[in-house]
C-alpha cells in the first residue's frame, strides 16, 4: 500500500542540456513513475565555473526553452523556470509540490560535475529519490578504457573499442502523455532570465537556425536524405552544405547522439548498405571525436584552460591585442581566415575545415595563445562545447591528445585554394573582394590594385611560419625533448 502511494507522488524533471522529449531518459523515468510530472530549467550560470554560457549560446538557449515549453504544452504539461542555486531551488519546488524524486541526464563539465555529485546527495539526504541518466552520449567516459586500463588518448584505438563494444540502444520515443499536477507552481517568465541581448545582433541567426527538437528532427530528416552520401566527398567545403548543422541541436540535447546513428542506420539500409560499411563512415566517425572530446574532458579535467601537453606551459607565445582583435573581427588580411571568422561573427557557426584554418592561424602564424581562441569561439558559437571546443583548439595547438603535431602549420592560402578554390566562400563573407578573379582572390595582395577597403596581412604567411617553427624548437629545447 506505501508502495502505491508513493508512486502516485510528484517528480521533477530537471533539464538542462537535454532539452527534448523523445529519447529523454530522464523523462521518460518519470513518465513511468505515475504521479504528476514537473519539468523544470533552473538558470544558474553562476554554478558554470568559468565557463558561464557566452551570448550567442544564450540566444540558442532562449529559443530552445522557448520550444520545450511548446512541445510539453502540447502534452498538456509546461516548463517551470526558476532561478539558482541549482539545489535551493529544486528542494524549493519539491516542497512546493510534494514531489518524491528529481530526474536528470549527466553533464560532464567539470565544475558542473562537482556541483552535482554534492546536488544528489544532498537531494538524498532530503528524502528525495535523486537519479541521473545518461542523455547524451554514445558511451560514458568512464565507461571505455585502453589495455591498461586508463583512458585513451588517442582516437582510432579509442573509436575502434567503442564500436566494438558499444550496443547503442534503439531511441524510445517521447511519453504519450504526463500527469499534471493538481495545481501548476509558479514559475518566471522566460523572459525574465534576460538571455537575449538588447541589440538585436542575432537577424542572421533568426533566419538560419531552428532552435528546438523539431528544428533538430527536421535539420537531420534532410541531411540524412542526401547530403549524408555525400558527406566524405563534401564535408571540407565550407561553400558546400555539405555537413548536417547539427552541432547547436547535439550540444543542448535537442535530439540525441542515439537517434542520429539509429537514422544513419536506416537510411543505409534502405540503400542496401551493410552495417559495417556505413559504421566505418567518417560522419559516424565525426561523431566518435564528440564522445572522445568528452572521454578527454572527464578524464583531463583541467584542459578547458591549461595544455594537456606539459611542455607547452613553457610554450613562448605572443601577446598583442591589435591582432587578437583583428582576427576576432575578420580583418586579418588572409581571405579565407577573415570568411571564416565573419561567418561565425554573423551565424554563430563556422564550417570545420575553417575552424582548422582560423585556429591554425591564431596559434601559430599570430603565435597568440590558443586559450585566446577558445574563449572567443566560447562567447560566439552557437555550438560552444567545453569538450568539444577544448578538443578542437587543442588539437589545433597541438598541446592536446591526439593532436596535430605543432610543426604542420596550415597555409591558409593553399587551404582556399583547395577547398574554395573558385573563391564561393570568401565571396560571400568577404564581400570587398567578391570582385577579384579566382587565381587572386585567396591572395589579394598579388592583385596589381588590391581593394582599397580590404586591410593588407597582419603577418607574412611564410615568415610567420618560421618564426612559429623557432618558438616549438625553442620550448623543445627548454624541455629538453629536441
Ligand atoms: P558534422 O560534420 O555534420 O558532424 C556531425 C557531428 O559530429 C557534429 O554536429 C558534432 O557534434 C560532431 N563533430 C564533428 N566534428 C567534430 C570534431 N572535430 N570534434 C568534436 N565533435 C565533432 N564542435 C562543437 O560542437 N562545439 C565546439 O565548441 C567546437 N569547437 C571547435 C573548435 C575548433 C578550434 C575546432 C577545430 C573544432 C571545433 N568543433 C566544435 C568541432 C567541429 O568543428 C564542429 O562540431 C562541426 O563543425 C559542427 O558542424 P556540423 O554539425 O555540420 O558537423
Amino acid at each position: 500500500m506505501q508502495g502505491r502511494l508513493r508512486l502516485a507522488t510528484a517528480s521533477i524533471v530537471w533539464f538542462r542540456i537535454d532539452l527534448r522529449l523523445a529519447d529523454q531518459p530522464a523523462l521518460a523515468a518519470a513518465a513511468a513513475r505515475g504521479g504528476a510530472v514537473l519539468p523544470v530549467y533552473v538558470h544558474s550560470p553562476d554554478e558554470e565555473g568559468e565557463w558561464r554560457p557566452g551570448g550567442a549560446s544564450n540566444w540558442w538557449l532562449h529559443n530552445s526553452l522557448a520550444a520545450l515549453n511548446d512541445a510539453l504544452r502540447r502534452l498538456g504539461s509546461q516548463l517551470l523556470i526558476r532561478r539558482g542555486p541549482a539545489l535551493a531551488s529544486l528542494l524549493a519546488l519539491a516542497r512546493e509540490v510534494d514531489a518524491s524524486a528529481v530526474f536528470w541526464c549527466r553533464r560532464y563539465e567539470p565544475a558542473i560535475v562537482a556541483r552535482d555529485m554534492q546536488l544528489k546527495s544532498s537531494l538524498r539526504a532530503a528524502g528525495l529519490e535523486a537519479t541521473s541518466f545518461n542523455g547524451n552520449l554514445l558511451v560514458e567516459p568512464w565507461e571505455i578504457k585502453n589495455q591498461s586500463g586508463r583512458p585513451f588518448q588517442v582516437f582510432t584505438p579509442f573509436w575502434k573499442q567503442v564500436l566494438r563494444s558499444t550496443n547503442v540502444a534503439a531511441p524510445s520515443g517521447e511519453p504519450a502523455s504526463l500527469s499534471q499536477p493538481r495545481a501548476w507552481p509558479a514559475s518566471l517568465p522566460l523572459a525574465a532570465l534576460e538571455l537575449l541581448p538588447s541589440i538585436r545582433w542575432y537577424r542572421q541567426m533568426d533566419e538560419l537556425w531552428t532552435p528546438g527538437e523539431s528544428g533538430a528532427q527536421r535539420q537531420l530528416a534532410r541531411f540524412s536524405k542526401s547530403a549524408l552520401f555525400d558527406y566524405g566527398r563534401e564535408r571540407d567545403l565550407p561553400a558546400t552544405a555539405g555537413t548536417s548543422r547539427l552541432s547547436p541541436h547535439l550540444h543542448f540535447g535537442e535530439i540525441s547522439p542515439r537517434q542520429i546513428w539509429h537514422r544513419v542506420a536506416a537510411a543505409a539500409a534502405a540503400q542496401n548498405i551493410a552495417a559495417e560499411t556505413w559504421r566505418s563512415w567518417q560522419y559516424i566517425a565525426e561523431l566518435g571525436w564528440r564522445e572522445f572530446g568528452h572521454h578527454l574532458l572527464h578524464h583531463f579535467s583541467r584542459t578547458p584552460l591549461e595544455p594537456l601537453r606539459n611542455e607547452f606551459t613553457q610554450f613562448p607565445w605572443r601577446e598583442s591585442p591589435g591582432d587578437l582583435l583583428a582576427w576576432q573581427r575578420g580583418r586579418t588580411g588572409v581571405p579565407l581566415v577573415d570568411a571564416g571568422m565573419r561567418e561565425l561573427w554573423s551565424t554563430g557557426w563556422m564550417h570545420n575545415r575553417v575552424r582548422m584554418v582560423v585556429a591554425s592561424y591564431l596559434v601559430k602564424n599570430l603565435r597568440l595563445p590558443w586559450q585566446n581562441g577558445a574563449r572567443w569561439f566560447w562567447d560566439t558559437l552557437v555550438d560552444a562545447d567545453l569538450a568539444s571546443n577544448t578538443l578542437g583548439w587543442q588539437w589545433s595547438a597541438g598541446c592536446g591528445a591526439d593532436a596535430a603535431p605543432y610543426f604542420r602549420v596550415f597555409n591558409a592560402v593553399s587551404q582556399g585554394k583547395r577547398f574554395d578554390a573558385q573563391g564561393a566562400y570568401i565571396r560571400r563573407w568577404v564581400p570587398e573582394l567578391a570582385a577579384l578573379d579566382d587565381s587572386q582572390i585567396h591572395a589579394p595582395w598579388t592583385a596589381a590594385t588590391p581593394p582599397a577597403d580590404y586591410p593588407a596581412p597582419l603577418v607574412d604567411l611564410k615568415v610567420s611560419r618560421e618564426a612559429a617553427l623557432a618558438a616549438w624548437q625553442q620550448m623543445r629545447a627548454g624541455s629538453g625533448d629536441t
